[in-house]
């Protein structure tokens, strides 16, 4: 059961300074997982990016103007286009670096998977999702999960499935492969109604159906997610049967989570992230390369959330109840002095959900859920009004 955990302390330098996108995330969940012993697990193996993207790799998403920017911007403090040196996408010293670092990172995830030498590989550090082809949004500068998709093409790969369950929509992937039916696109996000970057609507399908959004109502828990999610993912990933399975696991979801409006415990994204690796190993031998993404309870969520994340890559899920390490809470204290760390790994959150019913009594998420259905399902062979599809 062989896995990689990409790190880097360099991916830290992905760093826009007084900013809710903080490096500390992926700092502090490095050293949970440590805590843990999450990283010496048989099997695994941590590993820095083999390289940072090159232009041309870059190249394979993003347009050649674009990419100068980015190397240009941060020398100009008066600055103006392609989205950058604006509140949400600053520039600083070395962004194309860190950024080209990521992208990096994930494509060293992707290759490793693809060519059969990990099982399972994650990068914390990239899930940039909202990158578009010659724009930064959204604090995303290179769109690292669409270079790695496209490189896996490129590699041979016929039929990519992409799920991405930050509370944001995906819309820079989604983007990408719009046009393209080797890749369907699955985001599961807060609504676009009231939520950034207000695309994600399920009239969104892509060619043949392959891309999918489901728009959830502001306060959707646990429950309501997990409901949502196995009445549309499941049964799309199998009439797709991807080769591989490619996630974005953002942990802005939570429901401590200061940027968005879901209600979800680490409890549900642990439960999250093992309903994508049993779908990888029904439906690809296992094959599974995950990225962090959004997140911003800093300390509170989402250094549990992607250690949860870290045990379904590395193996045995880790058990919910266990204590939060003391030398843990003194490094977030140090590091974090105005927020609190959680006790344990739990948030004590019941996961009971009600399977979806198209005759039962439709509250908005019921309606959401079948919206989708309706869009894509029928594109896919499926029946939108028969809850065993
Ligand atoms: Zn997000």
């Amino acid at each position: 059961m062989n896995s990689l955990v990409v790190w880097d302390d360099a991916l830290l330098g992905y760093d826009m300074g007084d900013h809710p996108l903080n490096p500390v995330r992926l700092r502090l969940t490095m050293a949970l997982a440590d805590a843990y012993s999450l990283l010496d697990r048989d099997g695994v193996t941590v590993a820095p990016p083999t390289a940072a993207a090159s232009d041309a790799e870059l190249g394979l998403v993003h347009r050649e103007d674009y990419i100068a920017a980015v190397k240009a911007a941060p020398d100009d403090p008066f600055f103006r286009g392609y989205g950058l040196n604006t509140p949400d996408n600053p520039t600083f010293d070395g962004m194309h670096e860190a950024s080209a670092l990521i992208a990096g990172a994930t494509l060293t995830a992707a290759r490793a998977v693809w060519a059969g030498e990990q099982r399972r590989a994650v990068n914390i550090a990239g899930g940039l999702h909202h990158a578009m082809h010659a724009r930064a949004a959204g604090f995303c500068v290179y769109n690292d999960p669409a270079i790695a998709i496209k490189d896996l093409l490129e590699r041979g790969a016929e039929r990519i499935a992409y799920v991405d369950i930050d509370v944001h929509h995906g819309d820079g992937v989604q983007a990408a492969f719009i046009d393209d039916p080797r890749v369907l696109t699955i985001s599961l996000h807060e609504s676009p109604l009231s939520l950034f970057p207000g695309t994600g609507f399920p009239d969104e399908t892509g060619v043949d159906g392959t891309a999918v959004n489901v728009a959830l109502p502001t306060g959707t828990d646990d429950r309501g997610w997990l409901r949502a999610f196995h009445a549309v993912v499941p049964s799309l990933v199998r009439a797709f049967r991807p080769q591989i399975l490619f996630t974005q696991c953002g942990a802005d979801p939570h429901r401590l989570d200061p940027l968005a409006n879901l209600r979800l415990s680490v409890d549900g994204q642990r439960a999250a992230y093992l309903a994508l690796r049993d779908l990888a190993e029904e439906l690809c031998e296992g094959r599974w390369v995950a990225t962090g993404g959004g997140g911003y309870a800093l300390v509170e969520a989402v250094p549990r959330a992607w250690t949860h994340l870290i045990a379904a890559i590395t193996g045995e899920p880790l058990d919910p109840a266990r204590l939060i390490p003391a030398e843990w809470k003194d490094l977030a204290a140090e590091l974090c002095p105005q927020r609190m760390a959680m006790p344990r790994m739990t948030d004590d959150a019941d996961l009971a959900y009600r399977a979806w019913d198209p005759d039962g009594d439709p509250s908005p998420l019921d309606r959401a859920i079948l919206a989708t259905r309706k869009a894509v399902f029928p594109l896919h062979g499926l029946d939108p009004f028969d809850p065993r599809d």
